[in-house]
């Protein structure tokens, strides 16, 4: 657990760093601790360290670890969202990250019982690989979810290519906040879209530096015991 404490010390300070350098407030930015890559136990040892929040990119971990982990979690899914997994996780997370087409809204609306907390996924970088709206179908698509009464909109996410160039990273931060202001604005009531969830273990300072409210970090923080092991 010292292993994540020292970690987490070491985030919290740069988080800290960046925030003051763009006069933002510590405590508007959180740190979901991604689990993805470490065993239950692990996940328990974020826990003990401070951090209630965690996310996870697939149903399998997802479900192995609530089995456990029964309380005192804030569960986030920020993987891409299979539209027949659907039903088996919708109930289990409270922030679903990777909400990218409407043939998964519709299958949100049939499956949960509540509101989702809703994070619009946008491909800012236009890679071919990464998932995610284009930034010009946002505002679209967002209206169009006005009908979905299982849907909350709380704010956009995106992933910034993997590059050493950190320009290219910033701007498609920078470009991701200029997009929730805008859907913020419009005011919509399914869409308040106050939060920007961007930025990992290699660039969750630059994310913070440009508005993010929603870090989510594996490596550098909870380590990867598959690459350990
Ligand atoms: C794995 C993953 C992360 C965390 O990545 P690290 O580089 O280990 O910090 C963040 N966001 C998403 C969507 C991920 O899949």
């Amino acid at each position: 657990m010292t292993f994540i404490i020292n970690n987490l010390e070491e985030i919290q300070l740069k988080i800290k760093k960046a925030a003051n350098r763009v006069d933002r407030q510590v405590a508007d930015v959180s740190i979901i601790a991604v689990t993805k890559q470490v065993s239950t136990e692990r996940a328990i040892e974020a826990l003990d360290a401070g951090l209630n929040q965690l996310g996870e990119n697939r149903p399998e971990g997802l479900l192995e670890k609530r089995e456990t982990i029964t309380e005192g979690a804030v569960w986030h899914y920020i993987g891409s969202m299979q539209t027949r997994k659907v039903k088996q996780v919708i109930d289990k997370i409270d922030y679903l990250h990777s909400l990218d087409r409407i043939s998964l809204a519709d299958e949100i609306e049939k499956r949960a019982t509540r509101i989702v907390n809703c994070f619009v996924q946008v491909n800012v970088s236009g890679e071919e690989s990464k998932h995610g709206l284009q930034p010009e179908e946002v505002i679209p698509f967002i209206e169009q979810l006005s009908q979905y009464s299982r849907i909350r909109v709380v704010g956009l996410m995106t992933m910034a290519p993997n590059t050493e160039d950190l320009e290219v990273v910033r701007n498609i931060f920078k470009n991701l906040k200029k997009l929730q202001l805008e859907v913020e604005n419009n005011g919509y009531a399914h869409a308040p879209c106050h939060d920007l969830s961007m930025g990992m273990s290699n660039d969750y300072e630059i994310a913070v530096e440009e508005g993010a409210t929603y870090v989510r970090i594996g490596t550098a923080l909870v380590g990867n015991e598959r690459r350990d092991s």
